[in-house]
């Protein structure tokens, strides 16, 4: 198959939908690869990577979507690439279409076989694709918690780990999943004291098993929240229930019982949050304040670390890549119950449930 990489264009996006890597692996087994000229160097892969790898470096996007039967990407394609796509043309990526109908509305129009990363699904419910994004940004949160914890960004002035004599910072995390493991592992590795609730109870036992001496669990409510919020310097918002709006864990009236210079990291901001004065910032303008306590609420952290993401993304892409490409999506569908709960809009119809329900389309 003529697979094609062209180069992100929405805005700040660095990463890459096929690393060098992915390159030789796709070649392997038969098939050819053409990058769009300077695609990968937001991550860190030059031109001549590539080339190395055995793809062939094409100038412009439109040459990269003239040429291959499947494209490879990271986001959803956005109004200036509509036109580019051709009718059964295969697309791999990010769509969330429930979240944007004009999106939906011209890949039904360009005919296109669009197949979803975030819909790809196993049969424990897990999302193999989202999973890679969720641990790097519960990583990144300790990372920015601990820079906007220091007084010059407006912070408590703590060290995380403290140092021999003082006591160390004090994280809490509100969930704990895919962002909310990762952060606690974070930031017990560097001597915090770390305190995860959840409401899943199996869930905490198994945490309980696994994590480091200091990191505690407890059950998630409305009660120890209010009871633990005064004392921590650090809160995460980690949670996450499918399909809906994250729930409201720290409220407004909340912020007044912590302390001058708490920091406030709202993972979940991209469901809409589970801090109730979260909104949606940049990595240009990251944080504001309200009454003292700094929040961070970026809806992308992973584009801050290309060179991480991109990796970590086609380390779990890839697999599926290389069946789409050697069987042709129609029989690596057939054969992959996974893959075939990845595919949203078929040559001009919806075929994804709860896309179809979003916009009242036809299914
Ligand atoms: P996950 O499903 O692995 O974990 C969510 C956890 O929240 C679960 O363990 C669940 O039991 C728990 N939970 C649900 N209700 C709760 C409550 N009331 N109190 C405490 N815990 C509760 O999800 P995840 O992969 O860890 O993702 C978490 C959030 O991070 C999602 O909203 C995801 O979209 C978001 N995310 C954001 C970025 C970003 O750049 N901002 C990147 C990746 C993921």
């Amino acid at each position: 198959m003529i697979i094609g990489v062209p180069k992100e264009i929405k805005n700040n996006e660095n990463r890459v939908g096929v690393t060098p890597a992915g390159v030789i692996e796709l070649i392997r087994n038969g098939h050819s690869v053409y990058v769009q000229a300077t695609a990968g160097e937001g991550s860190g892969f030059s031109d001549e990577k590539y080339t190395k790898a055995g793809a062939t470096i094409l100038p412009t996007i439109e040459e990269v979507y003239a040429t291959a039967e499947m494209i490879i990407k990271v986001k959803e394609p956005i109004a200036s690439e509509y036109n580019l796509i051709k009718e059964d043309q295969l697309l791999f990526t990010y769509f969330h279409f429930a979240s944007y109908e004009p999106l939906t509305h011209a890949m039904i129009e360009r005919k296109a076989v669009c197949l979803a990363y975030e819909t790809v699904e196993r049969p424990d419910r897990s999302l193999p694709l989202l999973v890679p994004m969720s641990e790097v940004a519960g990583r990144m949160s300790i990372q920015e918690g601990a820079k906007y914890l220091e007084k010059p960004l407006k912070g408590r002035g703590i060290l995380l780990g403290g140092v021999p004599g003082v006591r160390p910072a004090k994280v809490l995390v509100l969930g704990g999943g895919v962002v909310g493991t990762n952060a606690a592992k974070m930031a017990a590795g560097l001597g915090a004291d770390v305190t995860i609730l959840d409401t899943n109870l199996a869930r905490l036992r198994y945490l309980d098993d696994i994590m480091p001496a200091n990191v505690n669990t407890m059950m998630s409510n409305e009660y120890t929240i209010r009871e633990l919020i005064p004392s921590h310097d650090l809160i995460i918002g980690a949670v996450l229930i499918p399909g809906a709006k994250a729930p409201n864990l720290i409220t407004r009236d909340m912020l007044k019982d912590m302390k001058p210079g708490t920091v406030l990291v709202d993972v979940a901001v991209d469901q809409g949050g589970c801090i109730e004065t979260c909104k949606p910032t940049t990595h240009e303008d990251p944080t504001f304040i309200i009454d003292d306590v700094v929040h961070y609420c970026v809806a992308n952290m992973p584009g801050a670390v290309p060179y991480t993401s991109t990796q970590a993304l086609t380390n779990a892409t890839l697999p599926y890549a290389i069946q789409l490409a050697n069987k042709g999506w129609k029989q690596a569908c057939a054969d992959s119950n996974e893959l075939k709960l990845g595919l949203n809009v078929v040559n001009g119809k919806v075929v994804y449930k709860g896309v179809a329900e979003a916009f009242n389309l036809e299914y």
